[in-house]
């Protein structure tokens, strides 16, 4: 009895080691991850923390070189294997969903080191990672360093010394993959559709003709790997990035130089938060990282990848009011008919995030991911003229109502039935017509 007890835990085990799947990877992160901080809020002096805590786990990191402000850049190293896996984030500063994901993958390989997979992994890959690249724009949450250059476009030019140093880490090491970690606008959408492309991939080709490769043929179905763990969660939500070449650029360059790069730009996804970003960006990373130790990335399916829509932009909006009656108070009393569309700015998560008028007019053919139906009001901006740029601040008045739109001060003397204030109604609200 006993003994087929142990035949049976025994084929148990070897079953979990062959079939971790993308909810396991998503249990566990739920169940054991080591970021606490929103990616948005984290700063070089949390990674610091952050990292020193990480040190405790006998994880090998070392500062690898410093910005352009003498902030200190570092790397991560796990494994002993023969494959060389390179990976970097927040390369652009205000684009960090990738840096605590790292950080929880890491943490979740050194602390399960026990496991059949994980050891597998160990002995099967190095895998080298520098989380924020550009910590100097990462603490002003910009994209640019503090030369107020685009790393991303001095890949030839090497004036930056976080573009200088990832060149190096390369050059000094010839990595068999790159993961090249970004984010992209949130209203980036999937194709003609208008869903968000949560998360975008591209297996970055690294020449001008188009040429194919036997590193860029891995990556697609690397890519396909984690497309497929991914539907799990965002079916709908995975876009591929636009992949024209350029020169000036890391991915295209490291790939150019020898280490075949796969972008990963995560999106947003309405009403879901930060953390189930970094979530996803775990599940893709170690779905990836497995496939390569197990061989399955060689049976997987590029046509996954390729048939991925391409991004798309311009078409969807934060929030759009349909067939207002908009009144400029400022300059006429006289209405007229227009859908207003207001998108939110990017900003960390713990500031306020200010809103500015995008597009007004005929929008039939845009979506918004919140829509109201204001059709029963007069839409008024705050200060008077709706116009494009203008702060995202909107008073509504229902239409059966007798406004005298010349007086001195109108939203005292006329109070509004509603404010739409920065992405939030701060009085009442107007029937939504539609939530994506
Ligand atoms: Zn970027």
């Amino acid at each position: 009895m006993k003994f087929a007890l142990l035949i049976f835990a025994l084929i148990f085990s070897i079953n979990k080691t062959s079939a971790q799947t993308a909810g396991d990877f998503t249990a566990a992160w739920e169940k054991q991850h080591f970021s606490k901080i929103l990616p948005s809020n984290l700063r070089h002096a949390d990674l610091k923390k952050q990292l020193d805590e990480l040190k405790k786990l006998e994880l090998k990191i070392e500062e690898v070189g410093r910005s352009y402000a003498n902030r200190e850049i570092y790397q991560i190293e796990w494994g002993t294997g023969a494959t060389r896996i390179f990976m970097w984030s927040q390369m652009h500063g205000d684009e960090p969903t990738a840096t605590p994901a790292l950080l929880d993958m890491f943490a979740y390989l050194q602390n399960n080191r026990a496991q059949p997979w994980v050891k597998e992994m160990e002995k099967a890959l190095t895998i080298r990672a520098v989380p924020m690249l550009n910590p100097d724009g990462a603490e002003l949450f910009q994209r640019r360093n503090l030369q107020s250059i685009d790393i991303n476009r001095d890949a030839q030019a090497l004036e930056t010394p976080e573009g200088r140093l990832l060149k190096k880490l390369r050059d000094e090491w010839s990595p068999a993959i790159g993961f090249n970690l970004h984010n992209q606008a949130s209203l980036t959408t999937v194709g003609k559709t208008p869903k968000q492309a949560t998360i975008s991939f591209l297996a970055v080709l690294g020449n001008a003709e188009g040429k194919t490769n036997d590193g860029h043929e891995r990556n697609k179905r690397i890519c396909a790997v984690m497309v497929s763990a991914l539907e799990n969660f965002i079916k709908g939500h995975i876009g591929r990035y636009d992949d024209a070449y350029n020169p000036r650029a890391f991915g295209d360059m490291i790939s150019a130089w020898g280490t075949p790069v796969i972008l990963i730009e995560t999106g947003a996804l309405h009403n879901k938060d930060e953390q189930f970003l970094v979530k996803l960006n775990f599940v893709a990373y170690l779905s990836a990282l497995k496939s390569l130790v197990d061989k399955s990335e060689q049976s997987a399916n590029p046509k996954i990848y390729d048939a991925l829509p391409f991004n798309n932009s311009g078409n969807l909006f934060n929030f759009i009011f349909r067939n207002a009656s908009v009144v400029n108070f400022a300059e006429t009393s006289e209405p007229f008919t227009a859908d207003v569309a207001i998108n939110a700015e990017r900003r960390r998560a713990n500031e306020s995030v200010p809103t500015y008028i995008r597009e007004i007019g005929d929008l039939s053919v845009f979506s918004g991911l919140e829509e109201f139906d204001a059709k029963d009001f007069y839409l008024v901006q705050k200060n008077g003229l709706l116009r494009i740029g203008a702060s995202g601040e909107c008073l509504f008045y229902k239409k059966t109502r007798k406004i005298d739109w010349t007086a001195a001060d109108l939203e005292k003397t006329f109070p509004p039935d509603a404010i739409f204030s920065n992405g939030k109604w701060t009085k009442d609200t107007i029937e939504v017509k539609s939530k994506k």
